[in-house]
């Protein structure tokens, strides 16, 4: 078979690269050794998670109800039938995925695919059966990354998961430790306490989430102590063995060595481009140490038949970073002079608070020796977040002090998540600190605490009170 443009990979980067292709007119085929449409995001990432969170947010939420005078009943949680009902969010988009595809008809070839040279793909079918050659004018390469795994953790035991695994929810362990204290680890560490099991995290670095903002991660640092039994900092895993019903694990601290026992370990540790197995040798593509393979802001890599998108070139590994870039590459290839070069890739931690950020970071700013004013509203002088019961979140906002330019947003708190798109759009555009300050937002929301941050910028937001010795005024 020969095809103008083939895409390696169904995540995603892939399946919107595809589509985008089919919607501008091109012949496009889209192959995945899946046997279905999603990749890591919805099959085993980021929908399945966020379902489960949702399900905690619930429980954690009725619990928070006995400040209120209302008290339920301690909840009795059905294991299988969680698992059916988060198993058919999955099978409701996949399914439409798959039907999508072929409206559009998308050629999809299932199996693996193997590069035999720029201009050949050979894939080998999940179940056997001849192999298949695919032959491209363009290949756009969106082949995902796996979990990281740590060779000295590979004990054989079905006790020790990845990310993969702890989806798949095979029950409730009465205990959990949790390698790694970063997106994985403190998503599904939350999902596993609120569902009942005793989580303790162990993290390597000083903070948790060691990419974020302190006062971002502050918050739900607190938060998080309440619900896990311990939180591990600076301390390594040295040790993983089986057990009598368990996992005995041992630590290694400043003050020592200690040895716990675990009904299961979650090892998540970051994630790896899956750039092996894929032929790439017998091609022009460039892959880094670390793996990823190298593009310009164009996707194009080294080869000219070949782009890449997504987990695979590099970080952060996020799915909306994946399927810009895979529109980015399909509009490359119908002759448009579209970049990749985005002011802002908002990054959100779904635990509870959430955690969202967009654009310049405090960390960044920091680290670059650059100047910025840093505008903070805490939710406690918002009256939204009073109604929820939810005074312990934050907006803060990056601004240029030359010209007032917004460029970074911050948010800690329930639904910063969904708040932060707000912050994207102002990096974006070049907003300034004035323009958020003078659209009117709704009240009474968390919504308003972006406006209420830009005008805490220039001294005069409503509920805080600044001395005029301290700069107050505008
Ligand atoms: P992938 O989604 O990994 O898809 C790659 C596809 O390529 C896979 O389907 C794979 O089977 C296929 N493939 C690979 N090699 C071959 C081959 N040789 N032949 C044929 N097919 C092949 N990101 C967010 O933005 N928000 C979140 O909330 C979020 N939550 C997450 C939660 C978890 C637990 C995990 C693990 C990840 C999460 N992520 C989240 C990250 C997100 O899943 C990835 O960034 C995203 O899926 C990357 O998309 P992609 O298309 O580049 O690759
Ligand atoms: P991560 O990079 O977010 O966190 C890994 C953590 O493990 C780090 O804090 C690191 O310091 C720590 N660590 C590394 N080695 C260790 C060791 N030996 N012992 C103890 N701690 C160790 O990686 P992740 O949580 O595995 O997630 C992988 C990627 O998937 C994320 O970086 C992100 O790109 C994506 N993801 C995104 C979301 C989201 O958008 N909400 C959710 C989940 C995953």
């Amino acid at each position: 078979m020969h095809v103008p443009v083939v895409v390696l990979g169904g995540g995603p980067g892939g399946y919107a690269a595809a589509f985008l292709a089919a919607d501008l007119g091109m012949q496009v085929a889209l192959v995945e050794r899946d046997e279905r449409l999603g990749g890591t995001c919805l099959l085993r990432g980021c929908i399945p998670s966020k379902a489960l969170l949702h399900v905690g947010r619930v429980l954690s939420e009725s619990r928070e109800m006995e400040e209120w005078g209302i008290r339920f009943d301690k909840p009795s949680i059905d294991v299988a039938a969680l698992r059916a009902r988060k198993d058919k969010v999955i099978g409701a988009l996949t399914g439409g995925l798959s039907q999508l595809a072929r409206r559009r008809n998308v050629t999809m070839v299932s199996g693996a695919a193997r590069f035999v040279n720029s201009t050949t793909l050979e894939v080998s079918p999940a179940g056997g059966g001849d192999r298949q050659r695919i032959t491209f004018d363009h290949c756009i390469l969106a082949s995902g990354s796996r979990p990281a795994r740590i060779p000295a953790f590979d004990i054989g035991s079905p006790r020790v998961m990845d990310s993969t695994g702890a989806l798949e929810l095979a029950d409730v362990p009465e205990s959990l430790l949790v390698v790694g204290g970063g997106y994985i680890g403190l998503e599904m560490g939350t999902v596993y306490a609120e569902l009942g099991s005793k989580v303790s995290v162990v993290e390597l670095t000083d903070t948790l989430l060691p990419g974020a903002d302190r006062d971002l991660v502050k918050p739900l640092q607190k938060r998080l102590e309440g619900l896990f039994e311990s939180i591990m900092l600076r301390t390594k895993v040295v040790k993983l063995e089986e057990a009598k019903n368990a996992v005995r694990v041992t630590f290694e601290a400043a003050d020592g060595q200690t040895t716990r026992e675990f009904s299961r370990v979650l090892v998540a540790v970051g994630r790896r481009p899956n750039s092996d197995n894929l032929g790439l040798e017998t091609t022009k593509v460039v892959v880094n140490a670390k793996g990823f393979v190298e593009v310009d802001d164009q996707q194009r890599t080294a080869d000219p038949h070949i782009l890449a998108i997504g987990d695979v070139c590099g970080e952060p590994m996020l799915a909306h970073r994946a399927s810009h870039q895979g529109k980015v590459a399909v509009e490359v290839l119908h002759g448009e002079a579209a970049v990749f070069a985005p002011r802002a890739i908002p990054a959100v931690v779904f635990t509870d608070p959430e955690i969202a950020w967009a654009g310049l970071t405090e960390n960044e700013a920091t680290a670059a020796g650059r100047s910025v004013e840093v505008s903070k509203y805490p939710w406690a002088a918002s009256g939204r977040a009073h109604a929820l019961g939810r005074t312990d979140g934050l907006t803060k906002m990056l601004v240029d002090p030359e010209t007032d330019t917004v460029l970074g947003v911050g948010i800690v708190g329930p639904g910063a998540g969904e708040l932060i798109a707000e912050g994207v759009l102002a990096i974006e555009m070049g907003c300034s600190a004035r323009d958020l300050m003078e659209s009117i937002h709704p009240h009474p929301t968390l919504g308003e605490t972006m406006a209420f941050s830009a005008e805490n910028y220039f001294g005069v937001a409503t509920e805080i009170y600044r001395p005029k010795a301290d700069g107050g005024g505008r």
